[in-house]
């Protein structure tokens, strides 16, 4: 008996270890889930497919918390179904690779974004904007996996993910780990808007929303050469703004620092994910600027805007970016040594929940960082 107990024992060490459950192959996951959306987070177990041909197996190191989970978990932006395991800026240990894999070898370090499939033949696949696909993006988490039984998929507050390795960035191992999983989120999603409006050297631009992604935006431009004016609700901000190299920075709820900036500057980014007036910023733009967004308020905060007010001032909305360009983006950070400043967490379920009360309430300079390697799992 004692004998049979410790071969058990020993069965459900190796299993636990390679993650891997005894049903077809799947991996067993052990996160944290939000049930509802006034709820907060509670540990979750689940499984995930199982590791094919082209996929890998990564165990979470680190997970940002980006002000979209808190989106979602809330169900600002539809009526969500429960429950959802946030997290799309992921980094980790590969610790197993398919078959057919040929980017990643065991004990590599790799990142996962917003995105974790895509049709891979449209016209926006290969246009390397798998963001657009036409006929079948897959989301990080809360989508449906059309390429995996429609499974519901699962995002990285959570202890592993399995990616096809085409959706997956490759990482230096020397990077400083804690701080790049926001940069397959918070940092494409700046960097693309800013690419595809060519900004260079002196240019006046301006960055609407100094957080997360914001302060992003911020390090891109001034890293290009570009003149950045900072628009935040805040003083705590003024000082941080300016030691990452913007020129000025304009707290708009004070009447008096808005005067005299119409007209002046060629680009702004809002980063906003609260209710405002864009036409504040379309005006500070020049004849020809774009106002670039990619903040996404709740629908019922969605921003309004006269169209004929535009007056030859170009909009644009921007979601995040394709593999290549994240993978862009990434080796351009990791060469320039851009980050962003970051709260390392511990994988807490009350932990996060503060951390979510926190952004919201603008408390958090500038990311939350989950520190996945913390977990308490069943054994300890
Ligand atoms: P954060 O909460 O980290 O940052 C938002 C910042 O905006 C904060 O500094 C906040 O100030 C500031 N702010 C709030 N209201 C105003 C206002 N009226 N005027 C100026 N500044 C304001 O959020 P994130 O950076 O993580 O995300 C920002 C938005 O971008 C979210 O809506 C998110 O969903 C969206 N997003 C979109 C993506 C895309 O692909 N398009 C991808 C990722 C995120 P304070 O801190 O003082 O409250
Ligand atoms: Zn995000």
């Amino acid at each position: 008996m004692k004998t049979m107990k410790k071969i058990l024992f020993i069965l459900t060490a190796i299993i636990m270890c390679t993650h891997v459950s005894a049903q077809d192959g799947r991996i067993s996951s052990q996160g944290y889930a939000v049930f509802s959306k006034d709820g907060g987070f509670q540990p979750y177990e689940f499984t995930r497919h199982a590791v094919g041909e082209h996929d890998i197996l990564i165990r979470t190191l680190y997970c940002g918390i980006c002000h979209s989970d808190i989106h979602q978990a809330r169900s600002d932006w539809r009526e969500e179904t429960y429950p959802i395991v946030p997290g799309h800026e992921i980094v980790g240990e590969v610790v197993q690779v398919g078959s057919g894999v040929t980017r990643f070898k065991v004990g590599d370090i790799a990142g996962v974004g917003c995105m974790v499939n895509a049709c891979r033949h449209c016209e926006y696949c290969e246009n390397d904007q798998e963001q657009y696909c036409m006929e079948g993006r897959v989301l990080t988490y809360s989508d449906k996996d059309l390429y995996h039984d429609n499974e519901i998929t699962r995002g990285g507050y959570s202890t592993n993910m399995v990616v096809d390795e085409s959706f997956a960035i490759r990482v230096p191992k020397d990077a400083p780990l804690e701080k790049v999983g926001p940069l397959m989120c918070a940092g494409i999603t700046t960097w693309s808007p800013i690419m595809q409006c060519g900004i260079k050297a002196g240019d006046k631009v301006g960055v609407a929303g100094f957080g997360g992604l914001g302060h992003m935006a911020v390090q891109y431009l001034v890293s290009l050469g570009a003149e950045v004016t900072v628009f935040d609700i805040t003083e705590e901000k003024r000082a941080d703004a300016l030691r990452l190299g913007a020129k000025r920075y304009v707290n708009v709820t004070r009447e008096e620092e808005m005067q005299g900036l119409d007209n002046t500057l060629r680009f702004i980014l809002s980063t906003i994910p609260a209710s405002y007036d864009p036409m504040m910023y379309i005006n500070i733009l020049k004849v020809g600027g774009t106002l670039a967004v990619v903040g996404m308020p709740a629908v019922k905060d969605a921003p309004q805007i006269n169209i004929t007010a535009l007056q030859n001032r170009y909009l644009t909305t921007s979601i995040i970016g394709g593999i290549k360009e994240t993978q862009e983006v990434v080796d351009y950070s990791v060469a320039h040594g851009i980050y962003p400043e970051t709260v390392v967490i511990p994988a807490d379920a009350s932990a996060i929940d503060k951390a979510y009360r926190d952004v919201v309430d603008g408390k958090v300079k500038f990311r939350y960082v989950i520190d996945l390697k913390t977990i308490k799992t069943e054994k300890q």
